[in-house]
This record gives C-alpha cells, sequence and structure tokens, in this order.
C-alpha cells in the first residue's frame, strides 16, 4: 500500500502547518481512500507568505535575468528527478492517467526552461521623440504575484505557470485547488531547496478561504487565475473591493470542432475523440466537447465517433494501457451524471456510454463511461454549459453560416477546431470564430510561443508566449533631458 502524504505548506522558506493546525485530506478519487492531507491554510498563512513574498521582492528583481534563468532550470530539473514520486502522488491525488501526467511535468519543466531562457528579451525600446532627448522605456516586476491553480492539471499549473512570474523578476504565492493538491507540497520541497526563501511561497487551503485571502491581499498587486466563470467573476469583483490589481483570468470553454463535408474523415473522426481529452477524463479547458458535423457526414460521423468512444479502455490510471480513469472528485462525479439525466431528459440521442461504472469492476471510485449525445441542440444546457467531464456532444449543420453561428452560440470563447481540405473555406471560418486558439485540422496541442487564453468569457490576458513574460512586468518610460536650459 502507498504511503500516506503529509504534505505541507512553503512560507519563507519554512515548510509549515497551517497556523491553527487545521488539514484538509486528499481523498484518491479511483478508490476513495483517504491517501494524504495538507494544511488547510487560513488568512493568516496568506499574509505571512505575502510578507515574505514582498520581503523578498527587491532583492530577486535585483538579480540579472540570467541568474534568475539558472535558478529557473535548476527548479526545472529538481522536478524532472521527482517525475517518478509526482506521477505516482498524483496520480493517486487527481485521478489523471499516467501517460499525460507524465506529459505534464515535462511540460512544467520545459516551461520553466522556455521562460529561463527568454529572461533575457525582457527589453525595453527608445523612442525618437525629440532630437535631443533620450525617451526609453524599462520593464519592471509587480512584486508579488499570487497565482490560483484549478484541479485538471496540478502539478502543470503550479510549477510550469510559476516560470513567466519569476523569470520576470516577481516573487510569489501559489494556491493549489484543495481538490488536487498534493504535488504543490512537492514543488514547495523543490523550491525550498532551490530558491531563496519567500521567492516563492505556497499556501494550500480552500477557494473561499486561502484563495480569497490571496485575491484581497493588499501586497498582491497581480493575479493570474485559472478556473471556472463563476470563480473568475467573483476573483475580479474581490480584486476591485481592495484595489485596482492586474488580472489573468484564464477561464472555461465550450469548445467547437467544426467537420464541413470535404474533411478527412479517416483523420478528423479520431481527432474529435483525442480533442474531447478522454484521457483527462473530459476536465480539460480546451477540450473539442462539441462536434459539428456538417448533415451529409452526420450519420456516418456519429456512428464512428460512437464506435471509438466505446472502445476506451477505462482503468486504473497507473495502467499505462488505460485510455481513463475516474472523474477527480464526488462533486465532479455528480455534476458529470447530472448531466447525463439533463441531456436525455431534453431530448439528446445517446450513442455511447451515459452510465455510472461503479458497482463491479469499480466497487468505489468515481467512475463513468466515456460518454457521445447525438442530436444536441442549442436549446439544451449541454449545448451551453460546461461539464469538463467524459461528455462529447455532436451538433447538425447544413450551412457554413449555420456551423460559424453554432460555434459562436456559447457564452465562451476559448478553443476551435476547423476540418476541411479548402484553405479558403479554413480561413474564412478562422476569421469567423469567437476563439482565442483554433486548430485547422488539428486538436489539442499547445505548439511552444503561441499565445493561449480566450475570447468573451473564458477569459483575460494570453500565456505560454512572450506576451505572459511581458504581461508579469509593467513598462516605465523615461525622458531625459539632455540639453537643459
Ligand atoms: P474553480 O473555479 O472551482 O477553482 C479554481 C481555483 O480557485 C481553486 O484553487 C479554488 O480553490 C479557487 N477558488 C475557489 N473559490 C475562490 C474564491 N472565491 N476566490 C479565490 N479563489 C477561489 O475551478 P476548478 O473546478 O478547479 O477547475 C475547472 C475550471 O477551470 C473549468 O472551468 C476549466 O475550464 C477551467 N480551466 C481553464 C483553463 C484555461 O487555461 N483557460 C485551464 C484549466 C482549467
Amino acid at each position: 500500500m502507498a504511503e500516506f502524504f503529509h504534505g505541507r505548506m512553503l512560507i519563507d522558506g519554512k515548510l509549515t502547518e497551517a497556523v491553527d493546525g487545521e488539514h484538509l485530506e486528499s481523498v484518491n478519487p479511483a478508490t476513495e481512500e483517504v491517501i494524504g492531507r495538507v494544511p488547510a491554510g487560513k488568512a493568516a498563512d496568506v499574509a505571512a507568505a505575502a510578507d515574505a513574498a514582498d520581503r523578498a521582492a527587491p532583492a530577486w528583481a535585483a538579480l540579472s535575468a540570467q541568474e534568475r534563468g539558472s535558478l529557473l532550470k535548476e527548479v526545472a530539473s529538481a522536478l524532472r528527478a521527482e517525475s517518478d514520486r509526482i506521477v505516482d502522488l498524483e496520480i493517486r491525488d487527481s485521478g489523471n492517467t499516467i501517460r499525460k501526467l507524465k506529459l505534464d511535468i515535462a511540460a512544467a519543466a520545459e516551461s520553466l526552461e522556455y521562460y529561463a531562457a527568454l529572461a533575457g528579451e525582457l527589453k525595453g525600446e527608445t523612442v525618437p521623440a525629440t532630437a535631443h532627448g533620450l525617451h526609453f522605456s524599462m520593464r519592471e516586476p509587480f512584486g508579488v504575484v499570487g497565482r490560483i491553480v484549478p484541479f485538471n492539471h496540478p502539478i502543470f499549473f503550479a510549477a510550469g505557470k510559476m516560470a513567466a512570474p519569476l523569470a520576470a523578476g516577481n516573487t510569489m504565492v501559489i494556491k493549489p485547488s484543495e481538490q488536487s493538491p498534493l504535488s504543490a507540497c512537492v514543488l514547495g520541497e523543490i523550491c525550498q531547496q532551490v530558491l531563496p526563501p519567500g521567492v516563492v511561497n505556497i499556501v494550500t487551503g480552500l477557494g473561499s478561504t486561502a484563495g480569497e485571502a490571496l485575491v484581497s491581499e493588499p501586497r498582491i498587486r497581480r493575479i493570474a487565475f485559472t478556473g471556472s466563470v463563476p470563480t473568475g467573476l467573483a476573483v475580479q469583483r474581490a480584486a476591485a473591493e481592495v484595489a485596482v490589481k492586474s488580472l489573468t483570468l484564464e477561464l472555461g470553454g465550450k469548445n467547437p470542432m467544426i467537420v464541413f463535408p470535404d474533411a478527412d474523415l479517416d483523420a478528423a473522426l479520431p481527432a474529435a475523440v483525442r480533442g474531447m481529452n478522454f484521457n483527462w477524463a473530459g476536465q480539460s479547458c480546451g477540450s473539442q466537447s462539441r462536434l459539428l458535423l456538417h448533415e451529409s457526414i452526420y450519420d456516418e460521423g456519429v456512428a464512428r465517433v460512437a464506435e471509438i468512444v466505446s472502445g476506451l479502455k477505462v482503468g486504473d490510471p497507473r495502467d499505462p494501457a488505460s485510455d481513463m480513469g475516474p472523474v477527480n472528485s464526488k462533486a465532479q462525479y455528480e455534476k458529470v451524471l447530472r448531466y447525463i439525466d439533463h441531456a436525455e431528459q431534453d431530448g439528446a440521442r445517446l450513442v455511447a456510454g451515459g452510465h455510472s461504472l461503479r458497482g463491479e469492476a469499480f466497487p468505489s471510485g468515481y467512475w463513468v463511461e466515456p460518454t457521445v449525445f447525438a442530436d444536441v441542440t442549442p436549446e439544451m444546457r449541454l449545448f451551453r454549459e460546461e461539464v469538463f467531464g467524459p461528455i462529447l456532444s455532436i451538433v447538425r449543420w447544413s450551412t457554413p453560416d449555420e456551423a460559424v453561428a453554432l460555434a459562436n452560440d456559447v457564452e465562451y470563447g476559448l478553443t476551435a477546431s476547423v476540418w476541411t481540405r479548402d484553405l479558403a473555406t479554413a480561413l474564412d471560418t478562422v476569421r469567423r470564430i469567437e476563439a482565442g486558439y483554433i486548430w485547422v485540422n488539428g486538436v489539442s496541442i499547445h505548439f511552444p510561443g503561441t499565445s493561449f487564453g480566450g475570447f468573451k468569457n473564458s477569459g483575460i490576458g494570453r500565456e505560454e508566449g512572450i506576451e505572459e513574460l511581458y504581461s508579469y512586468t509593467q513598462p516605465k518610460f523615461v525622458h531625459v533631458n539632455a540639453m537643459p536650459r
């Protein structure tokens, strides 16, 4: 039996318990066993973390970009060295499958290395505004950045997304999700070894206590939030009560994949299943959860997608042969089953899955079949609400205008995918789709250096490119009069 994990927070270079000694238990979604615990951080813990980050900020900002970059590369190496331990812990904490989790750790390390190398690009500009003067800009860090992390890619969001703020010279307070906080505690151990005290602080705890305290902390003027739209709105409101804060919001999606009649169906239909991210039990923000098929290929497309999804192997997330594990938590499990009920009540046609898998094969745990509903229409909840679970909706369309209107008819605008062999059709569709990250004849992959983020209620700001690095700096313009009279 695997060891029980006692996580601790990292505040001011020390691994600590919460101020009142309270804990939150972590449950393995595959078995419902309690596998570890973390401190239930409170407002006082967030204040101590912000204080430490504030004190550490001047010295960290005073390092050269190369010196900060070297330390970030050391964090990346340590993450890789701890990969097996993190994978084991995170599988048990989140239910994510081993194949994909290894990629998340690699992506976190690559993000640290990418921003380590980019730190030297924090250049300003000179402007020839007058003949006798020098007009130039510098980029300065904000000071303390607060980052709030969702449950679905815990180590990637905690470790990978600290890269840009730190490279830009900020210090940080990071709050992992209470649903899967364990790997962030390992990250805390790594940061304690590699970074000066206070540069990274990790406070575990509930959103309603530690999360709210972080948003309301006056010394944290720059917040990066990844999570759901309702929480993003609450973060925006709460931040505005305290100060004018700079926010990045990476929120939800109900992302369309439009397949035109000329598309290569042998490529498009398996991609539709990959794009739904069943490997993450559908719990990935960029998932193509609405498959929009032209009427001429609709019946064939529905049948073939249903067949592929029915063939996915649901099983132990530690087994590399498993395509999908359990969903992350009891709340997620109940939510997914609720949406299956909604879809049936609303008249969608179930073509694959549709049931809980708790029973003989899985006596406990949060297991649901990978599920596909066809004949989904805009009046249905499944069409417009983000389930964030393993349910793919298929929608029929007849004209390109209708396809684009259906694609855009939701509050979200995160990703989209367009499948056609015709370049003009592809580009015209891309131009009309309201989304921040669009694949043509592709799905899922994030390409290094290309900025990710959403239109509409899917968010504000962009991450993963140089824009993210700049977003953690404030430009300061200086005007030197070389000939004062
Ligand atoms: P969530 O909004 O429930 O929680 C996210 C984080 O916010 C957690 O750490 C939580 O503790 C904290 N939190 C909760 N209430 C808070 C409050 N009042 N103040 C401050 N913090 C608070 O989201 P989740 O269920 O963990 O994650 C799923 C959501 O995240 C989905 O909507 C998904 O699409 C979205 N997501 C978006 C991206 C992206 O890049 N756009 C990436 C991953 C996930």
